[in-house]
Order: structure tokens, then sequence, then C-alpha cells
């Protein structure tokens, strides 16, 4: 897609020279920004002319992944750092509907910052209580979690000249154990519902819906759910959406089946 009213794409090698506003964004992997027309802005800045490093372990063994983190980089990261999570962050990676192209370009930072409903990173995110650092015009920082930066479909709470530049992981959500489901209604098909989900060591679960709601969904239990419990706690989400790939009806009943697969899987 030709973005015509581009008048700019800077590659800039400091922070300082990031420029950003309203009109002129950030640029990632391209995948979602090259792919519908963007009247409204003039101007692009190459996120991955910066050099970071996609990931690091950090010192008190949680998990610093930059934003430009592509999804094949994230699937790399090795079980020593992700550890527990490992599985989950394949799955999650693999709920994305895309191409090798899109595998290999798209980023982190974008698919969160893009705030579909089918946000795969955004799951993986609030199921691990994830945490982004945000660059704010100013020279300085805030920092948010995943499941509280996403208000809704294409909604974040970031600020025209904000940039994220990390996704913060942990070291206690790294050693949960995970589960995941997703459904959609053809084989190779959006999302209709996702659920990612992790048991803490102390017994503890949280429960991230996304794909058929219009914002991540968090469920949180101090101890092992029953199954009554949890359907109570499904049954209160209140975002479900209709569109092509799934009627808001089925995405609940959908998740109530699912969440219980959850539940008896976690406690097993
Ligand atoms: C074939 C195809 C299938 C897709 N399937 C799915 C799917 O199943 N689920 C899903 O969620 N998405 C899907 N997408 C869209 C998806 O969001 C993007 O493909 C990708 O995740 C966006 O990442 P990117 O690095 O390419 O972002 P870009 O396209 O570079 O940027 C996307 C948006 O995020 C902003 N942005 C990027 N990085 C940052 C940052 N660090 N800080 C602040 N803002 C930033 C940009 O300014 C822009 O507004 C699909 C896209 C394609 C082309």
């Amino acid at each position: 897609m030709d973005l015509p009213n581009l008048t700019e794409v800077r590659r800039p090698t400091s922070r300082s020279q990031l420029g950003l506003s309203a009109a002129v964004v950030p640029l990632a992997g391209g995948t979602w920004l090259y792919s519908e027309p963007q009247p409204h802005l003039t101007g692009l800045v190459d996120l991955t002319a910066l050099g970071w490093s996609p990931w690091e372990a950090r010192p008190d063994g949680g998990l610093s992944i930059a934003a430009t983190c592509t999804i094949a980089q994230l699937v790399a990261i090795p079980a020593s750092a992700a550890r527990r999570a490992t599985p989950l962050v394949r799955q999650s990676a693999e709920s994305l509907l895309q191409s090798f192209k899109v595998w290999n370009t798209a980023t982190v930072g974008g698919n969160i910052a893009t705030a579909l409903a089918a946000g795969a990173l955004i799951g993986l995110g609030g199921a691990l209580d994830a945490e982004l650092v945000v660059w704010t015009p100013d020279g300085g920082e805030r920092r948010q979690r995943v499941a509280d930066f996403v208000l809704g479909e294409r909604r974040t709470t970031a600020l025209p000249g904000e940039v994220i530049r990390s996704i913060e992981v942990a070291p206690g959500p790294l050693d949960a154990v995970t589960a995941f489901r997703r459904i959609a209604l053809t084989p190779l098909g959006r999302a209709g519902t996702v659920l990612a989900a992790r048991r803490d060591p102390d017994g503890a679960v949280v429960l991230c819906v996304t794909g058929g709601t219009t914002r991540p969904e968090v469920l949180r239990f101090a101890a092992p759910p029953t199954a009554d419990l949890l359907r109570a706690a499904v049954e209160r989400i209140g975002t479900w959406f209709t569109d092509a790939h799934g009627a808001a009806d089925w995405r609940r009943a959908m998740t109530l089946r699912l969440a219980e697969e959850i539940r008896q899987e976690l406690a097993a």
C-alpha cells in the first residue's frame, strides 16, 4: 500500500532524534502501517534503526523484550530465559494469523500498539502481567501493564509522541505453569476467542481473554478456582463483540467451554 501523504521517513540513531507527533508516528515492522491507507500521517520514524537488542535477561531473572523484537525473535528466546512461559510465548505468537513475511517483520511493540482485538501478544502480556515501558516526549518514561494499555479496538492510552520502548516480564510469571486455548470459525480463520492463562507456584491463577472481547479481560483468582467461580467470572465479562469472525454469544459460549478446559489443565 502506497502512503502518498508521507513527506518523511526517518531513521533515528538516538532517542533525541525521534521527534514523534500525532502525524509522525513510529514505524516498526510496517505490516499493519502499510496494509491500509493512513491519510492522517505525514511521517514515519523507523524504530528499527535504533538497534535495540531484541531481548535481555534482567538481573532479577525477569525478561526485557524490546518493542522492536520481531515475532520470529520472540519465539527464539531460549527456555533458559523465558523458562516455563516458553510454550505460552509460542502458542500466542502462532495464534496470530499471518504469513511468513509477517512472522519475520511484525514486532511485539507494533502488535500491542495496534490494539486489535486479535492482538496475539496482548493476550500473552495480559496473562504474564507484563508491563510496558513507554517513553514520553518530555524525555521521561511511564510504565503500564499491557492489559491496562489497551482500552479497546484500536484504542490505547498512548499519547501523541509516546513510544513503547520495552515489554517487561517479572520473574514470577515466567516460573508459572501456563495454558492456552484459541478457537476460530475456520481452521485458518482469525481468532474468535483466545485464552492465555498461568498458575503461579502459590496457586494463584490469572486468565486473560482476548480475540472475542473489545479489550483484554484479565480474571484473577487467589487460589485455583472452582468451576462455578470461573464460570461466574467469565459470565461477568461485558465486552463481547460480533463481527465476521464470530457472534458475541458464540464467543462467550466458547470462552466458557475453553476456560473450563484450562481450569482442569492447570489443576492437573
Ligand atoms: C496478513 C496479516 C495478518 C495479520 N494478522 C493479525 C492477527 O491475527 N492478529 C493481530 O493482532 N494482528 C494481525 N495483523 C496486524 C498486526 O497488528 C501487525 O501485523 C503487526 O503485529 C504489527 O506490528 P508491526 O511491527 O508490523 O507494526 P507497524 O505496522 O510498524 O505499526 C503498527 C502501529 O503500531 C505503531 N507502533 C509500532 N511500534 C510502536 C512502538 N514501539 N511504540 C508505539 N507505537 C508503535 C505504529 O505507529 C502503527 O500505528 C496482521 C497483519 C497482516 C498484514
